[in-house]
């Protein structure tokens, strides 16, 4: 079995290049204008590349914040030495309050009874309470009404343990050009922060970009963009490509752990929804699972590369395991190729002249880039090279 680019313990990892990430900060930072504030969002562990590394990088790379979903999430970035400010996208449960406080996290905030207990908790502490107003302008997740805004706003405003220290939005709609969903949501934040100003109510940073409207959106950059996916190399829709190129920082990667010849007929994996057609069809076999984040329903349906070669996955793919299948060379009319234990496979990246991309696997699975490259972050070793 030839050296191994693996961890110690695993025959399968992902590999995430963390050059491309810092090419696609600065990527990012020259569609910002240079007055803006950059927040990267790495949330959900980054998209699956490993939130504490990705940080770091971006920290370096110009970041001015960071953006996470869960109070976890903020705290583990702080317990790795993250010192920028760390903005929570979302009003946690109230029984949180005390770790945000302790670890300086910034919570979304649009109910006055979690931002009355927010305050005092920080008081209490001896500090200030920072946190970002969040604006319903029409997605319908979260954030407050924008006809509650200011009523909201005066109900917490004589606490001294708060500072509102910004005021944003999210858009449904950012990546459709030339959306009429897009527009109303806009005119809703605009004139809300406005309203909020003329009741003498400061906004702190007014922030509402995420990928796709730092892209297409330019004019709505404000104070600070929220960038995410981007970031990671993914273009979150085909109408952003035109206008900015991206680097992929997450590649699937394993070795072949074992390789077979069988007889003509006989079936592969659970099930045995593949049947062996001729001789000479090697099956291999790759620790790379449902569980790893290769989703079941593209058993049959995707393919991954072998010394540059693209081969057929087959059979039900495994919680752990899945087989995939290559014809030895001259038995049959494609192409074939001399697959060996400790080949090495690639399941998302480049091989040679080939490549399958998070968007290939996305599309077979009628999802998009996001949702892939998250589940294959849950269980996978990272390298990072
Ligand atoms: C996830 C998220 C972002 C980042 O979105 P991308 O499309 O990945 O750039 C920005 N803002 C909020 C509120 C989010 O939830």
């Amino acid at each position: 079995m030839s050296e191994c680019s693996c961890p110690d313990n695993r025959w399968s990892w992902v590999e995430i290049d963390l050059g491309a990430l810092r090419n696609n900060v600065r990527a990012f930072r020259e569609q910002i204008n240079p007055r803006v504030r950059m927040m990267c969002v790495v949330k959900a562990d980054a998209y699956g590349h490993g939130a504490v590394r990705c940080a770091e990088v971006m920290s370096r790379a110009g970041a001015h914040q960071f953006a996470v979903a869960t109070v976890d999430e903020g705290v583990e970035l702080r317990k790795a030495g993250i010192a920028e400010p760390i903005l929570l996208l979302s009003q946690p449960p109230v029984t949180s309050v005390q770790t945000l406080v302790d670890y300086d996290i910034m919570p979304s905030v649009y109910r006055s009874d979690f931002a009355l207990a927010f305050g005092e908790c920080a008081a209490a502490s001896g500090k200030i309470g920072k946190y970002h107003l969040a604006i319903d302008s029409g997605m319908n997740r979260i954030g407050v009404r924008p006809e509650d805004a200011v009523e909201l706003r005066r109900s917490i405003d004589f606490h001294r343990g708060l500072e509102c220290a910004g005021t944003f939005t999210h858009f449904a709609t950012a990546d459709t050009p030339d959306d009429w969903d897009f527009t109303l949501q806009v005119k809703r934040f605009t004139e809300t922060v406005k309203a909020l100003k003329a009741a003498g109510l400061s906004c702190g940073l007014v922030h509402c970009d995420n990928t796709p409207g730092t892209i297409l959106h330019k004019e709505m950059q404000m104070d600070m963009c929220r960038v995410g996916v981007g970031l990671y190399g993914m273009q979150p829709a085909p109408s952003t490509a035109p206008y900015i190129d991206l680097e992929p920082v997450m590649s699937v990667m394993a070795r072949v752990t074992r390789v077979s010849e069988p007889e003509v007929g006989e079936g592969v994996g659970y099930g045995m929804t593949y049947r062996i057609p001729h001789k000479g069809t090697q099956i291999a076999t790759v620790n790379i699972g449902y569980a790893d984040g290769l989703a079941r329903e593209l058993s049959n349906h995707m393919e991954v590369l072998v010394k540059g070669t693209r081969c057929r996955q087959v059979g039900n793919i495994c919680m752990d395991q899945f087989m995939f299948c290559a014809d030895k060379p001259g038995t049959a009319l494609r192409r074939g190729v001399e697959v060996e234990e400790g080949d090495v496979v690639t399941v998302i990246g480049r091989d040679g002249a080939e490549e399958i991309t998070m968007d290939d696997m996305a599309a077979a699975r009628h999802t998009i880039n996001y949702e892939v490259a998250c589940d294959f972050g849950l269980r996978l070793e990272k390298l990072y090279v």
